[in-house]
């Protein structure tokens, strides 16, 4: 077997081999050093001029090489802010109102891809296997074969694929989905959206299926599936076990003072809900006067793309709602919702997840949502708490445990809000442990060893497991 080859976007700092650096990332890495590998992506640096994005800097850590190229201002602006942040994300998160379909950018967005993909080709060997991540490299795989390069080549998507009738309000849909047919595999979260994308081929007449799961467009032949991603979970749990002495953490259980606690903990995006959730957790309020005084709902929401301005705006409105909520409810000695604009380290969330009654994740659409399998796995066994969940995540295909809410439906979602924080203690421990069994067998490194495995297998023997796992063929 060759090199495995990973492309991102971002590649993380090599010294990061911990857990606190994200499930995906250390199973990225541990998959890397198992083949031995090369993992390439954007610095995160800009570079002053065309010809400086042109200097590789490459780091050698064991059998792992680092490749990190930079990118200028005009590439950011068009490959990542643009076509990426505003035109491929809300598209793909079923937002039209938001998306923003501009032509340089979507040019840029396909220079960029032809830029990695000459970078990549000149250090490829032929038993390489190369593995795409995510939808800033869609046409990558298609650049490399119009370099010559005949090595398998998977790609995954971490974010939802909606259907035709969203996907084609894009003036270059067809384009980007050609380019696809120039995968080996293409795999995405939940088996929904690998339903989504087959009927965009479908609709388009560029794919037909020859077999479960595998599709032929053109002179090719490739594989579709779904490969629902899992977490760090046991991992997870004793960091969740080992903050309980976090001096935080134990900030925090001080100022509850016995108040039961609701977290949420959402990058701010408006994929997420979070207006939404603070509107039906004032509902919740509003419908459970008993409650004002004795409930606390933390909301940990980092800014992200502050350069895109739907993020600005978002920022604005939810900070409002959050202040005129606390304006209207909040007593001298008690605030009912902490809105929180900064990161918190991983390893100080586990904890924070740990001592909370509820994990309230209520987005309008996302692709899988970790924080919800974090939330379960760092729960406590003998008085776990209970997860309030988005039908909309792909993760709630899995977690059936749950809670499931349409966040939309404010009215419903703070019933499930009042249902969760008064569940009892046995319902509580069944809900719970169904989830977390589950979380332990479909551990990070088995979804990362799984797509190597269906990558490299022949398309003319069956790759898919059994009906009790979770990855699926799509047809
Ligand atoms: N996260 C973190 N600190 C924060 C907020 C989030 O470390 O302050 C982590 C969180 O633990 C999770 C990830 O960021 O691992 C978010 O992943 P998710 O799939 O929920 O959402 P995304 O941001 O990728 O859309």
């Amino acid at each position: 077997m060759g090199r495995l080859i990973v492309v991102s976007n971002r590649v993380p700092p090599p010294e990061d081999k911990r857990a606190s650096a994200g499930g995906l990332a250390v199973a990225l890495q541990a998959a890397l050093r198992e083949q031995g590998g090369l993992w390439l992506g954007w610095s995160g640096d800009t570079a002053a001029s065309e010809a400086d994005s042109e200097q590789i800097r490459t780091r050698v850590e064991g059998n792992i090489t680092y490749s990190l190229v930079d990118l200028t201002k005009r590439d950011l602006e068009e490959y990542y802010s643009g076509f990426a942040n505003r035109a491929l994300w809300p598209l793909l998160h079923y937002r039209l109102d938001l998306a923003d379909f501009d032509r340089r950018d979507t040019s840029g967005y396909f220079r960029v891809n032809a830029f990695f993909a000459r970078v990549l080709a000149a250090q490829l060997e032929p038993d390489d296997v190369i593995w795409v991540q995510d939808y800033h490299l869609i046409p990558l795989a298609a650049e490399l074969r119009a370099r010559g390069v005949t090595n398998k080549i998977g790609f995954f998507l971490h974010i939802p694929w909606p259907p035709p009738d969203v996907f084609s309000a894009m003036p270059w849909h067809r384009r980007l989905l050609e380019t696809f047919t120039s995968y080996d595999l293409i795999g995405f979260q939940i088996d929904y959206d690998a339903e989504n994308f087959v009927n965009c081929l479908v609709r388009e007449g560029l794919g037909r299926e020859t077999s479960r799961g595998t599709f032929h467009a053109g002179e090719r032949e490739f594989r579709i599936g779904a490969f629902p991603i899992g977490i760090d979970t046991e991992e997870f749990a004793a960091i969740a076990i080992e903050a309980e002495q976090n001096a935080l953490v134990h900030r925090m259980v001080a100022s509850l003072e016995n108040r039961q606690l609701i977290i949420g903990v959402d990058r701010l995006d408006y994929s997420k809900g979070i207006d939404q959730r603070m509107l039906a957790y004032e509902r919740y309020l509003e419908n459970n006067p008993s409650s004002l005084g004795k409930v606390s709902y933390l909301q940990i929401t980092p800014k992200s793309r502050s350069e895109v301005p739907e993020y600005a705006e978002m920022q604005r409105e939810i900070a409002e709602t959050a202040g005129r909520i606390n304006g209207a409810f909040s007593d001298l000695d008690w605030t009912p919702i902490r809105y929180i604009n900064r990161t918190i380290r991983r390893t100080t969330l586990a904890g924070l997840y740990r001592l909370s009654d509820v994990g309230l994740v209520t987005p309008l659409r996302d692709g899988m949502n970790l924080v919800a399998k974090e939330y379960v796995a760092a729960q406590n066994v003998e008085d776990p708490g209970v997860l309030v969940l988005s039908r909309f995540a792909g993760a709630a295909r899995e977690l059936d445990g749950a809670v499931l809410v349409n966040p939309y439906d404010m009215e419903s979602t703070a019933g499930a809000i009042a249902g969760a924080l008064a569940m009892p203690l046995d319902e509580r421990v069944s809900r719970w442990k169904g989830m977390y069994d589950r979380l332990k067998r479909y551990h990070v490194n088995k979804w990362c060893d799984t797509f190597l495995e269906v990558l490299e297998t022949p398309l003319n023997v069956p790759a898919f497991g059994s009906q009790e796992e979770p990855w699926r063929a799509a047809s």
